[in-house]
């Protein structure tokens, strides 16, 4: 008997597959809504965690951050989470630990750097470098 979609492993999906972002019930706008309250399917990236294999993180530190959004605009996992233009954070649910919001915050020190995975929060904002002066 064939399992539900949801319960498969994605080494059991038949090649060529669809896997839909969306449940089919959608009746508004999804630029309009924030993707915490749009109606994601059960089979949906977003709704399962895919971070899990990720051994380096980005560690955000808002004392230094400008908000500029670099990080949110290149980030090529949606990972950085925006609100009204203020940067508030990264979700390790998806993040993959690619490190390019590091290579793209202009701040000294930056605002976001890579860790260990093993390294909590408060260990990595206790680690932060000081300002570098020109020439050093
Ligand atoms: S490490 Fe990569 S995936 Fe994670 S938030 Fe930064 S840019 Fe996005
Ligand atoms: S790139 Fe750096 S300074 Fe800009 S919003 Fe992201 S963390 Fe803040």
């Amino acid at each position: 008997m064939n399992k539900p979609i949801s319960e498969m492993g994605w080494d059991e999906l038949v090649p060529g597959a669809a896997l839909y972002t969306f449940d089919g019930s959608i009746d508004y706008n999804i630029a309009e809504i924030q993707p915490e309250d749009r109606k994601y399917s059960e089979t949906s990236s977003k709704s399962m965690s895919v971070g899990d294999w990720r051994v380096i993180k980005p560690v955000w530190n808002s004392e230094t951050c400008i908000d500029c959004q670099n990080c949110w605009i290149f980030c090529p996992d949606t990972s950085i989470i925006a609100r009204n233009k203020e940067m508030k954070g990264v979700d390790y649910e998806h993040c993959k630990g690619c490190g390019l919001c590091v290579s793209v915050c202009p701040t000294n020190p930056k605002s976001l750097l890579m860790f260990n995975e093993f390294v909590t929060v408060e260990e990595a904002l206790s680690q932060w470098p000081v300002k570098q002066k020109k020439g050093e």
